[in-house]
């Protein structure tokens, strides 16, 4: 493979009150959060996801499959330390990751720096390799509405 390799992810959760409101290993206070088999941290999973893409080795669901008891409810904080040890073995390292998260309600500017904080420090790389910007959608589709949350990220790999 080559020297450089640049990944693509996406994920989204659906919204439903009484859940807790997990994003890039930071609870998030919010009277919604995340419907999912695991904690449902939509970022971790799109970020897992730009990870494994990058050297071509499937998706979350291929390695973490929601079928598996182990993998319920669990902190996907976990998930990620798997997935950086899986592009260590194939001799990669982080050059850069430029996540987004499209989320309606709650503002999340306050919670940036600690999502960044907690990606650097399990993919052993610099807080400033680590990009995360917040958005909504404006009221447009249910995700607008409020009821998913969504998160794309890319990511960058180089040879170690
Ligand atoms: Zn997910």
């Amino acid at each position: 493979m080559s020297n450089i390799r640049i990944g693509h992810g996406y994920d989204i959760h659906r919204l439903a009150e009484g859940k807790k409101l997990i994003i890039g290993g930071v609870i998030v206070p919010y009277n919604k959060g995340e419907v999912a088999h695991s904690d449902g941290d939509v970022l971790y999973h799109a970020i897992i996801d730009s990870l494994l893409g990058a050297i071509a080795e499937g998706d979350i669901g291929k390695h973490f499959p929601p079928s598996d008891e182990a993998y319920k409810n669990i902190d996907s904080a976990l998930l990620l330390e798997k997935t950086f040890k899986i592009i260590q073995n194939k001799g990669y390292l982080i050059g850069n990751i430029d996540a987004t998260v499209i989320l309606e309600k709650p503002k999340l500017s306050s919670h940036i720096d600690s999502m960044r904080k907690n990606i650097s420090a399990i993919l052993h790389t610099d807080i400033n390799n680590v990009s995360i910007k917040a958005k909504t959608k404006e009221n447009c589709d249910s995700t607008g509405e409020g009821n998913a949350i969504e998160a794309f990220s890319s990511v960058l790999l180089l040879r170690s």
